[in-house]
């Protein structure tokens, strides 16, 4: 899909660049050397706003519009993930596998697991128990995983969208082969 700049957002973002690093100037002035650092380092984490945060594209899957395109992302109306790549956004590749559990699937009161290694996507032979205890919730879940790899999934919990500081449980995982056979096994009616 190609990429559109957003002006409004590279607007936002520039202007919390130049605040952050005002302040930061001002600070360093009167001898705040640490704070005058942290601002001036959230100045320049602004700049990948400027960058790839003020992008909007459509959802490759499903066409929904997507705004700030910064990492992987994921499409809140069907769940499939993507990233930017020379210029171009894409669905990331069936074979994906990130270095580190950051695919979140919302489980919701979901819990069907395919049967997959969550860190490869090849044929589970055992699985590894994760327990997650937060105020909404409590739970246990037995990952997937093949007979070569530990650690391929991660539960979290992540913010509601519109609902406050309400939170919900996601599975973070590795591979995106196991992201999609989840959102398959849980969520029929989006494929
Ligand atoms: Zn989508
Ligand atoms: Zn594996």
């Amino acid at each position: 899909m190609p990429i559109q700049r957003s002006w409004l957002r590279t607007m936002v973002w520039t202007l919390v660049m130049l605040v952050m690093l005002g302040l930061a100037g001002f600070m360093g002035y009167s001898g705040a050397y640490l704070v005058s650092g942290v601002l001036a380092l959230f100045g320049l984490l602004s700049v990948v706003g400027i960058g790839s945060g003020s992008y909007i594209t459509d959802c490759p899957v499903c066409g929904n519009q997507l705004r700030g395109l910064i990492g992987l992302k994921r499409c809140p109306r069907c769940l499939s993930y993507g990233k930017l790549s020379e210029g171009e956004y894409y669905e990331l590749q069936p074979d994906f596998v990130n270095k580190v559990p950051l695919l979140a699937l919302p489980l919701g009161d979901r819990r069907n697991m395919p049967p997959l290694c969550c860190a490869c996507g090849a044929p589970a032979a055992r699985t590894e128990r994760l327990r997650i205890i937060r105020v909404e919730f409590a739970f246990d879940l037995d990952a997937p995983h093949c007979a070569l790899h530990t650690g391929g999934a991660d539960l979290d919990s992540e913010p509601v969208a519109g609902k406050g500081k309400a939170q919900a449980p996601v599975l973070k995982v590795k591979s995106y082969a196991f992201y999609r056979a989840c959102v398959k096994a849980n969520y029929p009616c989006m494929t």
